[in-house]
């Protein structure tokens, strides 16, 4: 019998030179984005305000494959490959013939997957001559990348972040101030969104959408400065399918392929970028790899919501896109897995999953932990709360192995570590974890308030 190694890594000249575009190859091409304001197509120049030429380009690009520059190359070359690991030890814990692996991409200095995407929406920033960026951060991960990735490339890098977290996970709020980041807790006094808000209630502890709103006027308002979105939209899917293609690689290298591969879902980048080369592979190399999107069921986007047009962010700044939504104002319950509470999902996400490409299933958080546990006491990683899902999905799927007797290759990716969550597994192992289910009524009432687009 073959040996197949516990982690199966790359050479450096085998990375993918070129990010995959789905775009090409999809049944249904994405619909396009509406601008809140006018109720019009959205044009190149209206995002200009807020992002570079190159990443606009992106954004609406329709070539299957777009080279990475090698000054993008350099960085990543710092920390990718990724491994590909075989959990051995989380097989013979769960008795199952099945074989699990798992991409890890929690091995680079932010924890997670989102660096993948930070590095080359900072280089493209510096190219097309910006000076500073802005965002925002709930759970924390994607600030810290985007502070990475910021201080390589020499760009100043204004967070926003959610001030209950700022409060909560202090730890990432000072790994984000070491990478040289300006830390703001969101509600501010430094932006009109912010001083309103705190007009109205000065306790007010923040959201999201609030700190959406005040990077995006943060950004809009000076010339020098551009935002950065961690998720959801068409470019961000996109830098992440080095991922998938360094997998698909990865398993020719030792002589077996998928037959299952799971990912979570928040806004779905970490799934798209896992899940869209094996797609590609479906669609036009004549595979036919099951493919599951992880969800909360606290926020089950995919599974209770509607494909229909939303606004990105609960103030309804950003443009209005086709997607499965909650509805823009839903307020999902606090979850551990900060970054899993989004009420939307990827446009092109959305458009795949209504085509058929791929199934989603949903996990409630007690489930969601049992998993996370079960894999770092086998697998020694402790996974940051957002890839239990996807192990709970690949679990789930080991199990029906066991059942059947089928030895199936099951792929899950492991989108980041959990060393900066250690309050959630704490909660967990004290009995304090709630599995909150979503509520109907609330969907209902914030799906009735969708934005109308006559097309
Ligand atoms: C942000 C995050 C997610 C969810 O975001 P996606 O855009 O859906 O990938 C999942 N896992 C980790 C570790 C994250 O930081």
């Amino acid at each position: 019998m073959k040996q197949i190694p516990n982690k199966v890594y790359l050479n450096e000249s085998d990375l993918p030179k070129q990010w995959y575009n789905i775009v090409a190859d999809m049944k249904t091409k994405p619909s396009p984005y509406f601008s809140a304001k006018t109720g019009k197509v959205v044009s190149a120049s209206d995002l200009e305000a807020i992002f570079p030429k190159s990443i606009i380009e992106q954004e609406t690009c329709t070539d299957r494959y777009v080279d990475i520059p090698e000054p993008i190359m350099d960085m990543y070359r710092m920390m990718r490959p990724s491994p590909l690991c075989r959990a051995y030890r989380l097989e013979k814990a769960l008795g199952t013939p099945a074989k699990i692996y798992y991409k890890y991409e929690g091995n680079n200095p932010s924890g997670s997957h989102k660096l993948n995407s930070a590095i080359p929406q900072a280089y493209f920033n510096m190219r097309d001559g910006i000076k500073r960026l802005t965002t925002e951060t709930g759970a924390g991960q994607w600030g810290t990348a985007l502070s990475v990735a910021a201080t390589y490339y020499g760009l100043e890098c204004t967070v926003y972040m959610v001030k209950v977290s700022a409060r909560q996970k202090a730890y990432r709020r000072m790994i984000m101030e070491a990478y040289g980041a300006n830390l703001i807790e969101s509600p501010s006094e430094l932006t009109e969104a912010g001083r309103k808000i705190l007009k109205e209630n000065p306790d007010n502890m923040g959201s999201l959408g609030i700190a959406i709103s005040e990077a995006v006027e943060d950004a809009a308002g000076r010339a020098d400065t551009n935002y950065a979105l961690g998720s959801v939209m068409n470019h961000v899917c996109m830098h992440q399918t080095i991922i998938g293609q360094e997998a698909i690689k990865q398993f020719e290298m030792i002589d077996d392929y998928p037959d299952i591969v799971v990912a979570c879902c928040g806004g779905g980048s970490n799934f798209s970028g896992t899940a869209f080369p094996f797609i590609r592979e479906n669609l036009k190399g004549g595979k036919n790899t099951r493919i599951i999107a992880v969800e909360p069921s606290a926020c089950p986007t995919m599974t209770k919501g509607k494909f229909a047009y939303d606004y990105g962010d609960v103030a309804g700044m950003t443009p209005i896109c086709k997607m499965f939504t909650l509805g823009h104002d839903f307020m999902p319950p606090g979850i551990h897995a900060g970054g899993l509470r989004y009420h939307g999902m990827a446009p092109l996400v959305s458009q795949l999953y209504a085509d058929g490409c791929f199934e989603a299933t949903s996990a409630v958080q007690s489930d969601v932990f049992k998993a996370g546990l079960l894999f770092a006491k086998n697998e020694i990683i402790v996974p940051a709360p957002e890839s239990c899902h996807a192990i709970c999905g690949a679990i789930k799927e080991a199990e029906k192995c066991k059942e059947t007797g089928e030895e199936k290759t099951i792929l899950f990716t492991l989108s980041g570590n959990g060393y900066f969550d250690m309050l959630a597994y704490d909660k967990y192992l004290h009995g304090q974890t709630e599995d909150i289910a979503y509520d109907e009524k609330l969907i209902e009432q914030s799906l009735a308030k969708l934005p109308k687009i006559e097309m």
